[in-house]
C-alpha cells in the first residue's frame, strides 16, 4: 500500500465550509500503540496520520516500527499517512525519506526566523524531490508543565505577519501554529487565541496543524477546527489510557501475570481513546476504504 502525503490526506478537510473536520495524528511507540490507533481509525472508517517521534524512538529502531505500521495499515485497509514528528535535523529527515515515510515535520521553531526558514526550505527541497510532504512550525508550542510569564507565553505565539512570508519562502505543505495549546497535560486551563488562529487561516494557504491536542477541552478542539485547523496531534491521552490499564493489569503476583492479556487490554484502552478523538475531530466515516 502507498502511504498518503499530508496534501492527500488533508485535502477534503475544508472542502465543505459548513462542516470542516480534521485528521487525527497519533504518535506511536510499539506494536500495541500502532494497533490501537490504526484499528481505532479503521473502526471509525477514518483516515489516520501515524507518527514516529525521534525523541521516543531512536533512529536504529525506525525500520522495525515502520514495518509494524505498514503491516497494520495494510491489514486494516486504512488510508494512512506515515509522518515523522518533530525532526530537528536533516539527518533524521533523510533517514525518513529512505525508509518510505510519506511526510515529515522539520521543527526549527526555537531558532531565529531566518534559520527556521532556511532549514525548512532545505527540507522541502529534499522531501519534495521524493514526493514527500513537509510540515514546519512557526512560533513555538511548548510543554504544558512549563511555567511561563504572560509575556513569555505571548512571545511564543505564531505571528500572523510572519506566517505568509514563511509559507512563501519555504513552500511548506502544512504549518504547525502556536495559538495557546501545549504538549502534554496543562497546569491550568489552556487559553486558545482563536482570533489569531482565524487571522492565520486567512493568510496561510496550506493546512494548519494543532499540536498539543491532548487535555485540550473538546469544545476548544472543535472551535479550533472551525477556525482553520486540519490536523490535530495527539499522544498524551492515548499514552495515559494505555498506562492506566497496564498498571491495573500488573497489580498481582509477577509469576502469574498474563502479560499478553495485559498488553492487549492496554491496547484496547488506548484504542477507545483513539476512537473518541477520531469522532471529536469529525473524521469518522471520512476515510476512503475502497481506494
Ligand atoms: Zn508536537
Amino acid at each position: 500500500m502507498a502511504f498518503l502525503t499530508l496534501n492527500e490526506i488533508l485535502a477534503d478537510c475544508r472542502s465543505d465550509e459548513a462542516q470542516p473536520w480534521a485528521v487525527p495524528a497519533f504518535d506511536v511507540i510499539n506494536m500495541e500503540t500502532v494497533a490501537a490507533v490504526v484499528q481505532g481509525a479503521a473502526a471509525e472508517k477514518a483516515p489516520v496520520i501515524v507518527m514516529v517521534y525521534p525523541y521516543h524512538t531512536p533512529l536504529p529502531q525506525w525500520p522495525g516500527l515502520v514495518a509494524l505500521i505498514r503491516a497494520e495499515a495494510e491489514r486494516a485497509g486504512v488510508p494512512a499517512c506515515l509522518h515523522l514528528d518533530h525532526a530537528g535535523e536533516l539527518e533524521q529527515i533523510r533517514a525518513a525519506l529512505d525508509l518510505g515515510f510519506s511526510s515529515v515535520m522539520i521543527d526549527a521553531s526555537t531558532r531565529p526566523l531566518a534559520e527556521n526558514i532556511a532549514l525548512t526550505r532545505q527540507t522541502v527541497e529534499e522531501a519534495h524531490a521524493r514526493g514527500v510532504s513537509v510540515e514546519a512550525e512557526l512560533g513555538h508550542v511548548g510543554s504544558g508543565d512549563e511555567v511561563l510569564s504572560e509575556a513569555e507565553a505571548a512571545s511564543r505565539l505564531t505571528r500572523v505577519e510572519e506566517a505568509e512570508q514563511f509559507i512563501n519562502e519555504t513552500d511548506v505543505d502544512a504549518l504547525a501554529v502556536a495559538v495557546g495549546t501545549a504538549h502534554g497535560l496543562y497546569r491550568g486551563e489552556p487559553d486558545l487565541d482563536f482570533e489569531r488562529l482565524r487571522a492565520l487561516s486567512q493568510v496561510v494557504r496550506v493546512p494548519l496543524v494543532l499540536h498539543g491536542g491532548s487535555d485540550t477541552p473538546d469544545e476548544d478542539v472543535r472551535r479550533a477546527i472551525a477556525e482553520g485547523i486540519s490536523k490535530v496531534n495527539i499522544w498524551t491521552e492515548v499514552r495515559l489510557a494505555f498506562i492506566e490499564v497496564l498498571k491495573a493489569g500488573l497489580d498481582g503476583p509477577v509469576a502469574s501475570c498474563p502479560l499478553h492479556e495485559v498488553l492487549a487490554a492496554a491496547q484496547a484502552g488506548a484504542q477507545e481513546v483513539a476512537r473518541q478523538k477520531v469522532r471529536l475531530l469529525g473524521a469518522a466515516g471520512r476515510g476512503d476504504y475502497h481506494g
